[in-house]
């Protein structure tokens, strides 16, 4: 038997601390490698969660934050330069607070019908408040809002997405329109490691059942009309939905790609579903399948007689 060689304690303990570092780096390099864009900013793992379940009143609470500091900030301003500009003319101060409150009351008013919609069903949409693109345009600043309350971007983000769309589903007019309904699928709800190119053509998948996918080829098989894709990144949601022309649009992602996602789609009603991560964002992802359906059934209609 050979001598036995004696690690030196502090060699060891180095040897160790490098073992660790490099496998720190060799993990954070493979994340890079399937993570999704919306994920790879400094920080954006430390605020991950692996759900998400928030309604709509954290971002009709922020819409409504907004609202009265805006009517603030407008009264502090009129109080400070009305002085001022009564000496321009005597009557401005009066005329300016007067279109002040107009705008204030207006602005209150599609506030109370975007609440109303949201909670009823039921259309009370004023016009600013029928585009879901203004909507989705202050979720940033709200994100920015909750994190102050000590909430996420990724909740606020949650709840801008129920109340997008509930303007969407508000909106909605009866009766057939041309194009399918799309369904976009991000590609991290295949299970790691399986080799079907989906992305190319969602019916290569083998039907295993290892991952949601078999399941909502199932459910696409129901409808007529309905039109499944996954896709490589929100990057290229925009041409898809310009070659497919879709009445709808129905985006399953995390709340990252759906805020991309629904501000990169113009003229074509979009539903967004958040899915689920429970092994961390862009892997082996799966979504709750009954609110795909139902957003499905507000668009399509099922086949006569099943498959
Ligand atoms: S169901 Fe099976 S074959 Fe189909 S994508 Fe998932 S793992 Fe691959």
């Amino acid at each position: 038997m050979g001598p036995v060689k004696r690690r030196r304690p502090l060699r060891a303990a180095f040897n160790v601390m490098a073992a660790v570092n490099e496998g720190e780096r060799k993990s954070a390099a493979e994340r890079e490698d399937y993570l999704g864009e919306q994920w790879r900013e400094a920080g954006a793992l430390a605020a991950f969660e692996p759900a998400i379940d928030q309604g709509p009143g954290m971002y009709l609470g922020a819409l409504g934050a907004f609202l009265l500091a805006g009517a603030g900030l407008y009264a502090l301003l009129w109080y400070l330069a009305g002085p001022r500009l009564a000496q321009l003319a005597s009557a401005l101060p009066v005329v300016l607070l007067a279109a002040g409150a107009a705008a204030f009351l207006y602005l209150a008013l599609e506030y109370a019908g975007l609440a109303a919609t949201v909670y009823s069903g039921r259309n009370f949409l004023l016009p600013l408040a029928r585009s879901t693109r203004f909507i989705v345009k202050l979720a940033p600043a709200a994100g920015r809002l909750g994190r102050l309350f000590g909430s996420t971007a990724d909740r606020m983000t949650h709840s801008m997405v129920q109340v997008s769309n509930a303007v969407t589903r508000a909106r909605r007019r009866r009766g057939r329109k041309a194009g399918p309904v799309l369904v976009l699928l991000p590609r991290c709800l295949q299970r790691p490691g399986c080799p079907q190119p989906l992305e190319e053509d969602i019916d290569s998948c083998r039907r295993c059942g290892e991952c949601p996918v078999a399941g909502l080829l199932d459910l696409r098989n129901e409808y007529d009309d309905v039109v499944m894709k996954v896709l490589t990144g929100g990057s290229v949601v925009p041409g898809v939905v310009r070659s497919l022309a879709p009445r709808a649009v129905i985006g399953v992602a995390c709340e990252r790609e759906l805020l991309a996602g629904i501000m990169a789609v113009d003229d074509t009603p979009v539903v967004g579903v958040a899915n689920q991560r429970p092994e961390g964002p862009c892997r082996a992802t799966t979504l709750t399948v009954e609110e795909l359906e139902e957003a499905i059934d507000d668009f399509a209609s099922k086949r006569r007689g099943g498959e």
